[in-house]
């Protein structure tokens, strides 16, 4: 197990791969841009393709990992300083405002955008799988269950992780990976804590609301860095695919130490970092950031084979 970087990993991996693999493509349901494109549209067509002109037959199994779970924006006493002391600002997408579509829920808006874009690989590779799976889905799955507790009740070793692979401090307080969400009000405020007899008891700063109940009828926000590890076991990934970005977070050695401290069956996955697209405004791609674009995926491969081993590509100037 090795991290595969740009276009040489890819073609590393393709000499490497049997074609049969289980792959991991993450995202958020909010939004999917071009600089998403080239992490979950882009360069497993190109996997798909090295592999056929070595005799092989992609017969991938892409699960896309639509996070439900993922905060509808991190905040935290100085998320820059220290961004393992966070929180969500008001909820999880489950229970978002689809800015879009305010009639449409934004998880089920953006989960058939992002599996129709991902879904054209089948164009040219009618083999390949595209198997979108939402975090909400995996709730009662016994190793999701299992990991959700073991984050809930051992934050500091979680944030230990963090900080020896980061060199990024972390204060005391606030220190959760896992809150629930209020069952009154759904919003992801307040304190959630395991009581002794193995419920969970949330106590909602928003409406004031206190509930102790079972896990299964609780929704949760959970870190997305230790959430990767129940999705790895539950689907037995092989490899994941996700930018660049996230190796230079640390991720890959974050990884191998949560699946450890989790417990977890999960394989350490061969991970392939793909390069981050910059925006019209030279910075990276991104909603949030305000210059988001589509481009088209003729234009993204082409612009892939011209930056090779680049770690950034600038927009095309088509
Ligand atoms: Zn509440």
């Amino acid at each position: 197990m090795k991290p595969y970087f740009l276009y040489t990993g890819l073609l590393d991996l393709a000499r490497e791969l049997a074609g049969d693999e289980k792959i991991y493509l993450g995202t958020r349901p909010y939004a999917f841009h071009a600089g998403n494109a080239m992490t979950m549209v882009v360069y497993p067509l190109l996997l798909c393709q090295e592999l056929k002109k070595l005799g092989k037959k992609p017969k991938f199994k892409f699960f896309v990992f639509i996070n439900d779970w993922e905060q509808d924006k991190l905040t935290g006493p100085d998320v820059k300083t220290y961004p393992f002391n966070i929180f969500p600002l008001n909820t999880t997408f489950q229970y978002a405002i689809n800015k879009e579509d305010p009639s449409q829920n934004i998880v089920d808006y953006w989960q058939s955008i992002i599996y129709s874009e991902i879904k054209k690989i089948q164009v040219q590779f009618p083999d390949v799988e595209v198997i979108p799976i939402r975090n909400s889905e995996m709730k009662t799955n016994p190793v999701m269950k299992r990991c959700v507790i073991y984050a809930l009740g051992h934050p500091q070793e979680i944030a230990a992780i963090l900080r020896k692979h980061t060199g990024k401090l972390t204060l005391e307080k606030p220190l959760s990976y896992v809150l629930t969400v209020c069952p009154e009000c759904k919003t992801v405020k307040g304190t959630t804590e395991i009581t002794a007899d193995g419920s969970i008891l949330h106590s909602c700063s928003n409406c004031e609301k206190h509930t102790k109940a079972p896990y299964d009828r609780f929704d949760y926000w959970f870190y997305h860095k230790p959430l990767a590890v129940p999705r790895l076991e539950i689907c037995d990934i092989d490899l994941c695919i996700t930018g660049f970005d996230h190796f230079d977070e640390g991720d890959y050695l974050i990884r191998q130490d949560l699946i450890k401290l989790l417990g977890s069956k999960a394989k350490f996955p061969k991970t392939l970092y793909t390069p981050t697209l910059l925006g019209k405004n030279g910075e990276i791609m991104g909603k949030s950031k305000g210059n988001a674009e589509s481009i088209s995926i003729s234009i993204l491969i082409k612009t892939v084979i011209e930056n090779k081993d680049a770690e950034k590509i600038s927009f095309p100037v088509s």
